[in-house]
Formats: structure tokens, C-alpha cells, sequence
């Protein structure tokens, strides 16, 4: 029987899993542009940021509801 620590913890993890999916659907919806999507770079075809650190500031932008 769960007590309440892990039926919070459920639930979080279900959140954070759903917010994961939003993002990589989100990602994978954007189009190909030329430029990175967070520095303005120009990246090779298919990348849209010019590496990890760029997406990952344009993920936290993306949680942040910008
Ligand atoms: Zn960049």
C-alpha cells in the first residue's frame, strides 16, 4: 500500500514524463531554419541549435512558458 511520499512522487514523475514528451513533440515540430534556435548561429541541416547547451537553454526557456 502507498503512502503519500510515494503517491507525490508518482505524480511527479508523471508530470515531469508528460513535460518531457510536450518538449520533444515541440522540438521535433520545429522546422529546420538555417540559424540556431537559441543563438542565432547557422547550423548544418538538420540541426536547429548548434549543440546541446543551446537546446537546453531553449528548453528552459520553453518551461518557463516563454
Ligand atoms: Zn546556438
Amino acid at each position: 500500500m502507498a503512502d503519500d511520499a510515494d503517491l507525490t512522487d508518482a505524480h511527479l514523475e508523471r508530470e515531469m514524463q508528460a513535460r518531457l514528451a510536450w518538449l520533444r513533440m515541440r522540438q521535433q515540430a520545429l522546422p529546420y531554419r538555417g540559424q540556431c534556435y537559441w543563438c542565432g548561429e547557422d547550423v548544418a541541416p538538420p540541426k536547429r541549435w548548434c549543440d546541446a547547451e543551446c537546446r537546453d537553454e531553449w528548453e528552459r526557456q520553453q518551461r518557463r512558458g516563454a
